[in-house]
């Protein structure tokens, strides 16, 4: 097939994997990111299996082992931090891929440095996308592509233009994510306290001696922030970290359905398509799986395919596993709101079996 000429807009981790992924097969993309810098930021990232294994399928385990943390186990437990249940999650996932944490600036460069920072633009954004493709950059500029990925996150412009009506869902759930001293805590357990009203408070360890941390709370307004939210976290046991939230990163979540719409010349990936809640960690697995199916589709076309039809093929790979992952998200949402007795009961008897079914599918390779 003659080459196709591919605009990737955002060189977040979706962004910066699709690119990746493409190189590998000889398929040549153009990066833009709004940002006029690189912005190698955020807190932390938890990586279960198959996020690790769609990392090194892209050629990346080496430097992922080098750059994080084994996790292999997860606590539940009550805001008191009395232990309601373990999850062994490295045999859960077993030979899919090892668990690991990092901080996401760590991943954020890694991916930068696969791909080269001079393959990205910076300070580009793109405004609009016509239905033949023709983009519309910050400046005014255009210029016309044969399929525009839009990897540009939850509040994605390439969505708003191409599929208008998908706008992202408020979960009614803000959260505040920081780096702390990991001094005196469980080297390689993920830790979560849950409470009342929606209260999470999560621990996870990065390695070099840090955890990320990331609190959330059940709120009427994406902008809803108490004056000094850490007294609402004050009844959990959380041992001095919330000293260490001053530069904590506020975040509404969203949720966002928009991977299965079709669109001639557009496709989404990552967060701008299927933002969810962090209960199932699988925002960067499912960017990279994202990533790779792409390049997988567009590799193997032979030749006649139309640009629709291929994606069209690339979403019927991909629809099943994101609506699994998204009706599964929301299940477990609704778990955070069990009266504390119920959860106790549920997370002592069931949890290990819950978790292997809500996970079960996604052992497989997308
Ligand atoms: C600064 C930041 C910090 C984060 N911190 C955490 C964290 O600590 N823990 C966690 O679990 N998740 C965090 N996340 C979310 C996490 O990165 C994503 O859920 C996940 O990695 C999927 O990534 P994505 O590439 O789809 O979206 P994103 O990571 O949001 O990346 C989207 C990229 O697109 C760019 N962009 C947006 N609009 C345009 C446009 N019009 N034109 C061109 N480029 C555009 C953005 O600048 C960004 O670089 C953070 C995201 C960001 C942006």
């Amino acid at each position: 097939m003659t080459a196709l000429r591919i605009l990737i807009a955002g060189a977040g981790i979706a962004g910066l994997a699709a690119k990746h992924a493409l190189a590998r097969r000889g398929i040549d993309a153009d990066v833009v990111e709004r940002d006029a810098v690189p912005r190698i930021t955020g807190a932390g990232l938890y990586l279960p299996g198959n996020a690790v294994r769609a990392l090194r399928d892209l050629g990346l385990g080496e430097q992922l082992g080098e750059r994080s943390h084994p996790i292999h186990r997860q606590q539940l437990e009550d805001e008191r931090g009395r232990v309601l249940a373990e999850l062994p999650v490295s045999a859960i996932w077993g030979e899919t891929g090892d668990c690991v944490a990092m901080r996401r600036a760590d991943l954020h460069s890694l991916l930068l440095e696969a791909v080269g920072e001079t393959q990205v633009r910076f300070g580009v954004a793109v405004r609009e996308v016509d239905r033949d493709g023709t983009v519309t950059f910050g400046d005014g500029q255009q210029s016309r592509y044969d399929l525009v990925i839009g990897a540009d996150g939850i509040h994605s412009a390439v969505r708003l233009y191409a599929f208008p009506e998908a706008e992202p869902r408020f979960l009614g759930q803000v959260t505040w994510r920081f780096l702390a001293p990991s001094a005196g805590l469980p080297e390689h357990t993920w830790t979560v306290m849950l409470g009342d009203r929606g209260r999470t408070f999560l621990i996870v360890p990065v390695g070099d001696g840090q955890v990320y941390c990331s609190a959330a709370m059940d709120s009427a307004s994406p902008g809803g922030q108490p004056d000094d939210w850490r007294a609402v976290f004050d009844d959990f046991a959380t041992g001095g970290l919330l000293d260490y939230a001053g530069e904590a990163h506020f975040a509404p979540l969203y949720e966002v359905n928009a991977f299965d719409r079709t669109h001639p010349r557009a496709v989404l990936i990552g967060d701008a398509a299927h933002a969810c809640s962090p209960s199932m960690s699988q925002a960067t697995a499912m960017a990279a799986e994202d990533a790779i199916v792409l390049a997988e589709t567009l590799a193997e076309a032979r030749g006649r395919e139309t640009v629709p039809a291929l994606l069209a093929a690339y979403r019927e790979r991909r629809a099943d596993r994101l609506r699994f992952v998204l009706a599964q998200n929301r299940r477990r949402d609704q778990a955070r709101h069990m009266p504390a007795f119920v959860r106790r009961v549920v997370f002592r008897h069931f949890a290990e079996g819950i978790f292997r079914s809500n996970h079960k599918r996604l052992l497989a390779r997308p």
